[in-house]
């Protein structure tokens, strides 16, 4: 995985988000004919695919994630965040444009990440609302993608620093994108089976959580949820750190 691949984003910032829904053709994903059926009578509900083996193992990167996310010497901490961020948000869009065919107003009518877990998104009124998941993923993607296009959030320039602010608009990135990572686990880890790319997208994700657990940028209560509204990946992420891939 290589860290430095976006130190250039003076040079290459910015690239267009690839245009949603055009990239899977209905040959990617099987009808749901073809997925297994459900256990018609299951006293409980069963275990979620990821937290199941070998798909709860399957990563691009051995080991523990704690080494990778190490500011490298003689690099800013601000500009490591930044570099980091960038990467994060560029490779799960990558990820939600292959899964947006999927995630749709029917197959998704709420933002969820857990049986009784629904986010709302703020409008501009401060009001909360409920929209479809791809609405609310649309919403934060672009407004991420308006924050690093923004030179007053993330500096390229030599001689401009990161705002005050900088830690605090990280923060909320973070919680928002862990909602798109939770949301996609929760309701759409079929597709990415399918896709095969679950060691990819298992990697993206551990890297982010390490991330932000060693920087400070990650609430757990965001990953765990609430008694009575558990977050899907609240359960991954305990049994990462179980399995040694997550610093406990
Ligand atoms: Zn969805």
């Amino acid at each position: 995985m290589s860290f430095f691949n976006s130190i250039g984003r003076s040079m290459n910032r910015a690239p267009k988000p690839p245009k949603r829904s055009t990239t899977p053709t209905s040959a990617t994903f099987p009808s749901t004919e073809s997925l297994p059926p459900p256990s018609p009578t299951a006293p409980s509900p069963p275990k979620p695919l990821y937290l199941c083996s070998p798909f709860v193992e399957a990563a691009l990167v051995r080991g523990n994630f704690k080494t990778i996310v190490m500011q490298p010497k003689h690099v800013d901490v601000m500009e490591w965040v930044a570099v980091n961020m960038f990467d994060f948000y560029t490779n799960l869009n990558q990820f939600y444009g292959v899964l947006a065919e999927c995630c749709t107003q029917q197959s998704c009518p709420s933002m969820n990440a857990g049986p009784q877990l629904n986010y709302t998104w703020i409008n501009q009124d401060r009001k909360s609302v409920q929209l479809p998941a791809p609405t609310y993923i649309d919403y934060v993607m672009t407004w991420v993608q308006n924050l690093l296009d923004d030179e007053s959030v993330f500096p390229t320039r030599s001689g401009r620093d990161f705002s005050p602010n900088f830690p605090s608009t990280i923060k909320h990135v973070y919680r928002q994108l862990l909602r798109v990572f939770a949301h996609l686990y929760y309701a759409h880890y079929q597709q990415i089976l399918h896709l095969r790319s679950e060691p990819h997208f298992n990697s993206l994700f551990a890297h982010f959580l390490a991330f932000g657990k060693e920087y400070e940028l990650l609430d757990i209560k965001d990953v765990k949820g609430q008694p009575n509204a558990v977050v899907g990946i609240g359960a991954l992420w305990e049994k990462w750190k179980e399995m040694g891939i997550l610093a406990s």
